[in-house]
């Protein structure tokens, strides 16, 4: 890209970001119960295929392989040790992939474990895990670092400031909100934008999540808390269900579009797809939303 990602945010165009990761890499054969994070050195074809498929579709902002890449998730695999290996491959791969056609964003996602009190996960313990992965991120050549799909504003706290404290890099938070406009652990648009966005977050909002409802009213309160923030919206396709014992998403990339395009008009800067989405989704969003 020829101007840098903080230009591009300030200039307040949209940008569009990637669609799901995880569920499309089941669908080309990553075993039940592995760890994503593993195909970066093993399956590396496989993933830069991925990558070029969204880019193709016209991705401006490509989330690395590396979702549940902290070492505390990476333990639970028995891998814990190839944290550093496996997120530089990560952000190599997808810098190979988007040259200088795109942006790389270096993915962290929740640790897995349940935040002290009511877990073993205690605010330090959870900062050194997520430094150690955006520090390894960051050595791979990304551009920004993306903490997405949090729960516990603790925990997200944690990350923002690790990715924060170990690089220069612009640094994006996504939560991932209920039915009712809430995290699974209770933490509102409001409180996550209240808390998060004055740690210097370059964009803040919401990915994953149960449907596509509850999205209005996250934005308005994240853009009542935080009226300079560029927003972002990185939803299912939908609602699962279970089709023939398979999870399938009840949005058409089509239906997925129209509804985002209202996001947009409510002040969505940052857009894409999750789980249950695919690269059909971003083409279809770059057709129908103007940049
Ligand atoms: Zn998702």
């Amino acid at each position: 890209m020829e101007i840098s990602l903080r230009e591009y945010l300030s200039s307040g165009k949209v940008l569009f970001a990637d669609g799901a990761t995880g569920t499309m890499l089941m669908a080309a054969g990553l075993p039940p119960g592995q760890a994503p994070e593993i195909w970066n050195v093993e399956q590396p074809e496989k993933i830069l295929s991925l990558h070029r498929a969204y880019l193709d579709a016209g991705s401006q902002i490509i989330l690395t392989n590396t979702f549940g890449g902290s070492r505390i998730k990476l333990d639970k695999a028995g891998i814990g040790e190839r944290v550093v290996e496996l997120n530089r491959a990560a952000a190599g791969l997808a810098r190979q992939a988007a040259g200088a056609r795109a942006y790389v964003a270096g993915d962290i996602g929740p640790s897995g474990e349940l935040m002290a009190p009511m877990g073993p996960l205690t605010y330090e313990k959870a900062f050194e895990a997520f430094a150690e992965q955006a520090a390894a991120l960051a050595e791979g050549g990304v551009d920004a670092i993306w903490v997405e799909t949090m729960t516990d504003l603790e925990e997200a706290r944690a990350a923002v400031n690790a990715a924060l404290q170990v690089s220069d890099l612009p640094v994006f938070c996504s939560l991932s909100f209920g039915k009712r406009g809430r995290t699974m652990m209770g933490v509102s648009a409001r409180q996550a934008a209240q808390t998060l966005w004055p740690l210097g977050l370059a964009a803040i909002g919401a990915n994953c999540g149960e449907g596509l409802d509850m999205i209005p009213e996250v934005l308005a309160q994240m853009r009542e808390v935080a009226p300079e923030a560029p927003l972002i919206v990185k939803p299912n396709a939908g609602l699962p269900k279970l089709v023939a014992g398979a999870t399938v998403y009840d949005l058409t990339p089509q239906d997925f579009a129209a509804r985002m395009s209202e996001f947009v008009l409510q002040g969505a800067r940052v857009i894409g797809s999750c789980c249950g989405s695919s690269p059909d989704f971003i083409r279809e969003l770059r057709q129908r939303i103007a940049a």
